[in-house]
């Protein structure tokens, strides 16, 4: 017997696998050389545009490019992540007396402190 290491490499192998995957995308492709020659190779779903194709596999893949700086958190849209890093922006600083929220302007918090002192005065005055 010349040693019959059993080897980790079957993993390798499925990655492999995987990737001649991408293959079945320009099969498709050729096949339906109309407006929509990006075919998605999980659902099949045509897109005009590589860049809409590849937009919607990440709902397929479950990536997320847009990864914030300062936590890391990744997420799919650049719009989710713009509204993430606003929770990490330390410019908001009028805080409201009465609750925990904090505005980047004086106005803002005006506008917002008003909300709250008209419902003091309706709690105080009783509605009427
Ligand atoms: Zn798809
Ligand atoms: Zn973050
Ligand atoms: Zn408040």
């Amino acid at each position: 017997m010349e040693g019959d290491e059993i080897t980790p490499f079957r993993i390798d192998a499925i990655e492999t696998r995987k990737k001649s995957c991408g293959a079945i995308k320009s099969v498709f492709a050729s096949a339906f050389p109309g407006e929509k020659p990006h075919i998605c190779n999980v659902c099949s779903k045509g897109f005009s545009t590589s860049s809409s194709l590849n937009t919607h596999r990440r709902i397929h893949t479950g990536e997320k490019p847009h990864k914030c700086p300062e936590c890391g958190k990744c997420f799919t849209a650049s719009s989710n992540l713009y509204y993430h890093r606003m929770t990490h922006t330390k410019s908001k600083p009028h805080k409201c007396a009465w609750c925990p929220r904090s505005y980047p302007t004086p106005g803002e918090l005006r506008a917002h402190a008003a909300a709250h002192a008209r419902h003091a005065t309706l709690l105080t005055n009783g509605y009427k």
